[in-house]
């Protein structure tokens, strides 16, 4: 195999994943650019220390998720049958949105990159704290 094969099998990975009871799934391909989120809002939508997000192109061969505006910025997509928190979409950014890594089938692959919101990062968090960090002013 030579470097543009595996340049082009790099590119056609395929992840998929979905939610806890299994009525939304979706599909991405290649490698999503992957950060922590300490911004209260992500605290509040996965109702955890912080949120990671892997960002990429996605489908929905299926049920596409109930999306909510969650501020003038951005719309969260859930499950709509039970509520699990799949999404995270800036109206800004065209081509990806985020996704919450525990909605994955293989969450183990998307390590983190860097860390967003570091301003409202709970000081007891200890993931990422070597990683680069990048804040927000966004606030609702
Ligand atoms: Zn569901
Ligand atoms: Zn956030």
């Amino acid at each position: 195999m030579n470097t543009a094969e595996i340049a082009i099998r790099a590119a056609a990975v395929e992840r998929t994943g979905g939610c806890l009871c299994g009525k939304i799934s979706y599909r991405v391909m290649g490698d999503p650019r992957v950060h922590y989120c300490h911004c209260d809002m992500c605290r509040r939508a996965t109702d955890s220390a912080f949120a990671v997000l892997p960002s990429a192109g996605v489908s929905w061969p299926g049920k596409e998720p109930y999306f909510r505006r969650s501020s003038p910025l951005a719309k969260r997509g859930f499950c709509g049958e039970y509520g699990s928190p799949l999404t995270l979409a800036c109206d800004a950014v065209v081509n990806e949105i985020a996704l919450h890594v525990g909605t994955f089938d293989n969450p183990a692959e998307l390590e983190p990159q860097y860390n967003y919101g570091s301003s409202q990062h709970l000081s007891w968090v200890r993931c990422g704290t070597d990683l680069p960090h990048l804040d927000t002013a966004e606030r609702w």
